[in-house]
């Protein structure tokens, strides 16, 4: 290990749950595609908005209502640096990944998809990135149809050449896959829709901790990402979309903050990005997101990607010597994901067993049912990492799963 990644790894120091024994071992957290783990910074953040400013946002007079705006609306500034956008309209707060793609759905779907028209999507997506086009779809009477993928888990370039046509009227893809870990060619895939005509969702959940982004040089229409997948707290997440796009959409939710003003005889709505924040946000959530921003900003994203590149090499190489084990999704570009399957061992088994060693891993579909059925598997198991991971881990990882399938074979 070089000199630079052992001083990214130092930062696992940040992080007082991994400090921690699970059945009696030291703790190996490999569920970082599930949820990440929050630094101290970010645990005192919530604490210290708590304890000293805590007021409602954009309404009172008051200082601690000054305090927790300014806060709030500070690290809506974050959000837009972090991701480069052109300006914090353009910067909505949700409730997560899944908030942000059902928003544009409801909004965006409902004003400009309709009989006829086709969404499209790849066959790696998330249940999330799915089901909310399949219920517009069923509203709408439009179509969804979707980019199939090859053994590797990549997707059919050629195939999505075919399929975009004038019908289309969104492309929806995720960055990363979070069952098989695949980076997908978005920047590539933006201009060929563009010269189509048609606008581009991302779904950033997998990519936003691991990969930097650009939304103004990847020219993408709707970015969306949740908070807690990137260090920072649950039930907080962001849409960014282009602010020609936002100002022609209706509102999602209708309430108080999004309003102008609201007579019998007819209401206004605000200005972006209040229009599309109804009612009491997540004031704490934001504030301890741009807490994270922060945080990962500092360390640097182009760091923690070199990092995490080496380490998915490092468990890749020693996951391909054991026995039987079959890697789901071994892409080209991938990151910081290793779905597996062992022969004569169950993905749920394998998963209680590690754990009792004190590592964990996720294990289940993954929310991406279509993906399983592809690969004619129920399930897999998956080890998934974040800088605070090192090589230790990694053996931790790799002896357990041989003396776990001693157990099971
Ligand atoms: N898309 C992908 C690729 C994901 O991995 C996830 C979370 N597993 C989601 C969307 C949904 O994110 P959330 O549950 O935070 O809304």
């Amino acid at each position: 290990m070089t000199n630079s990644f052992k001083s990214i790894s130092q930062f696992r120091q940040d992080f007082p749950i991994l400090k921690q024994d699970v059945n009696g071992k030291p703790l190996v957290y490999l569920g970082n595609g599930a949820t990440t783990q929050k630094p101290q910074i970010v645990i005192d953040t919530l604490r210290e908005y708590y304890e000293q400013d805590n007021a409602n946002v954009h309404r009172g007079v008051h200082t601690l209502s000054a305090r927790a705006t300014d806060a709030y609306e500070g690290a809506r500034t974050k959000v837009k640096n972090f991701i480069n956008a052109a300006s914090e309209k353009e910067i909505i707060f949700t409730r997560g990944t899944t908030d942000s793609i059902n928003l544009v759905a409801s909004s965006y779907g409902h004003a400009n998809i309709g009989q006829g028209d086709e969404i499209l999507v790849t066959a790696m997506e998330h249940h999330s990135n799915i089901v909310p086009w399949q219920m517009l779809c069923q509203r709408t009477g439009a179509t969804l149809k979707v980019i199939p993928i090859n053994q590797r888990g990549e997707l059919l370039f050629d195939e999505f050449k075919q399929l975009i046509s004038e019908r289309t009227k969104l492309l929806a893809i995720v960055h990363v896959s979070n069952a098989l870990g695949t980076i997908n060619p978005i920047e590539e895939m933006i201009t060929i829709a563009h010269q189509n005509g048609v606008p581009v969702l991302v779904d950033g959940a997998q990519a936003i901790a691991h990969i930097s982004v650009d939304v103004q040089k990847l020219d993408i229409d709707f970015y969306a990402f949740s908070g807690h997948k990137m260090f920072g707290p649950t039930g907080i997440g962001v849409l960014y979309g282009k602010q020609a796009l936002l100002d022609a959409m209706p509102p999602y939710q209708g309430g108080g903050d999004m309003i102008s003003v609201v007579s019998f005889s007819g209401t206004t709505y605000n200005d972006l990005p209040y229009k599309f924040e109804a009612g009491t946000p997540n004031i704490a959530g934001v504030i301890g997101l741009g807490a994270a921003i922060d945080y990962l900003s500092a360390i640097g994203l182009d760091n923690i990607a070199a990092y995490e590149h080496h380490l998915l090499d490092v468990l890749t190489k020693q996951a391909q010597n054991i026995d039987g084990l079959r890697i789901i999704g071994q892409a080209e570009h991938k990151t910081s994901i290793l779905s597996f399957l062992i022969d004569g061992a169950h993905a749920a088994d394998i998963g209680e067993l590690l754990d009792q060693q004190g590592i964990a891993i996720r294990a289940g579909h993954h929310c991406a049912m279509p993906v399983m059925e592809f690969f004619h598997i129920n399930a897999s198991a998956r080890a998934s990492l974040a800088f605070y991971n090192n090589e230790e881990d990694i053996s931790r990882f790799i002896s357990a799963l041989n003396s776990s399938l001693a157990l099971l074979r």
